[in-house]
């Protein structure tokens, strides 16, 4: 069966009664899910090309909104909004730089519809900072629940596994900034976000833009190793680590070089 159609109106939409129900209709019929569809919506409007078969997420499913306090850290439920996660008090009490981050998130009015895991599935701004986080993602897969590191890769490869929340550590007593470089503060395609957080004894680094979402283990084992290396040499990393994972534009690599030492610096790296 043909997957995608050129008409909004043969798109078919199908309306699950349980996350159960969702996985196994997004696989029976070969599905996208649709959550916010803040980001879906306007990739099928510029290509003129939409899914034929659409699985409507409801975030009236247990799990499925709302944020809690658990051992294993905060657990955000995938279909929380941008905005409800901007307002929590939790996020401010054990996260305060994610609603300063949200403030450079498209407009009020898309974050009210855009949601957690809708931005992290699409790469957007939230993607570094949970990156480098070590967020885990919990997904409701066709063999039952299952947890996943966000950096295995869920997000190059979207399958057919829902994400049902979002847990991070508990970071409360960590360092955390985190910069972004679009081509204005709003509504436009985000072109590097940059997130490094200093837990204690190491240092992570994660990216997320135009080169997609990455954590950048090389030049994290490269700031934790000490002063074995030189700023320039550090520097050159970056760079060439960068363009091996997707980074193409020489001038942004330049400005994420510039992102990173001044988030090192806010962090306290080498204090
Ligand atoms: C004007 C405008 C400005 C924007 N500005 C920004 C910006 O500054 N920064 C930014 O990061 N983004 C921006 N966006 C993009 C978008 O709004 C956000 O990324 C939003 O969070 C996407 O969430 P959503 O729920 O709308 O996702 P959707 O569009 O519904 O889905 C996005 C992807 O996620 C998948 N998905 C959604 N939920 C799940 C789930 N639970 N399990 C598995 N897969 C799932 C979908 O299948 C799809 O592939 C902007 C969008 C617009 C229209």
């Amino acid at each position: 069966m043909q997957s995608e159609v050129n008409a909004r109106g043969e798109v078919r939409v199908l309306r699950p009664g349980s996350a159960r129900e969702a996985v196994t209709m997004a696989r029976r019929w070969g599905g996208t899910y649709i959550a916010g569809a803040s980001w879906l919506q306007p990739v099928w409007e510029r290509d003129q090309c939409w899914p034929r078969c659409l699985v409507a997420l409801d975030p009236r499913w247990p799990g499925f909104r709302g944020i809690e306090r658990a051992e294993r850290g905060l657990v955000i439920g995938a279909l929380t909004t941008l905005d409800e996660l901007s307002r929590h008090p939790l996020i401010h009490d054990y996260l305060p730089a994610l609603p300063e981050l949200l403030k450079l998130v498209a407009g009020p009015g898309v974050r009210r519809l855009g949601t957690v895991a809708g931005n992290l599935c699409a790469g957007g701004d939230l993607s570094a900072l949970f990156l480098s986080l070590d967020a885990r993602l919990d997904l409701v897969g066709c063999d039952g629940p299952e947890s996943k590191s966000l950096a295995a890769g869920y997000i190059a490869s979207q399958g057919v596994d829902l994400i049902q929340s979002i847990t991070l550590p508990d970071s409360r007593l960590w360092r955390i900034a985190v910069d972004k470089l679009g081509h204005r503060e709003r509504f436009s395609p985000t072109r590097a976000t940059v997130a490094c957080v200093h837990g204690g004894d190491r240092l992570r680094l994660a990216v997320c833009g135009e080169g997609g979402p990455r954590r950048l283990p090389i030049t994290e084992a490269a700031l934790n190793d000490g002063h074995s290396r030189s700023d320039v040499d550090r520097a050159r990393l970056l760079a060439s680590e960068l363009e091996s994972c997707g980074w193409q534009d020489p001038t942004l690599r330049l400005a994420i070089q510039r992102m990173v030492d001044y988030l090192l610096a806010e962090v306290g790296h080498d204090d």
